[in-house]
């Protein structure tokens, strides 16, 4: 069962913010409906949709999104992998989102 081991992560995950609390939390982000059938999208890339996006949206969804930089965004939580590619989805998530949606068919 997996189930048992993404469990032990998210716990994991939740230790971490709990020992890290020196950034401030992050302004909120409004969702637009264009932003969230993006994000609903990208949260269904892991298989599972938990409205978390457990994938980095900024390097196409194929890096893992770290919980330490997780954004939440609506009734979603959106992983990033590092404080770059946070501070970028912070700056602009609809931009952000776009980088990520396929624009064209292979
Ligand atoms: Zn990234």
């Amino acid at each position: 069962m997996t189930i048992w081991k993404q469990s032990l992560i998210l716990l994991a995950g939740v230790g971490l913010i709990a020992c890290s609390q020196s950034t401030p939390p992050p302004p909120a982000i409004v969702l637009t409906d264009e932003l969230r059938i993006q994000l609903a999208a990208a949260d269904a890339v892991d298989g599972k949709t938990d409205h978390v996006v457990a994938k980095c949206v900024l390097c196409n969804l194929k890096m893992d999104g770290k919980p330490q930089f997780a954004v939440p965004a609506g009734d979603y939580t959106v992983r990033l992998c590092s404080t770059g590619c946070r501070a970028s989805f912070l700056a602009d998530p609809a931009k952000a989102m776009k980088i990520s949606a396929p624009s064209m068919p292979h």
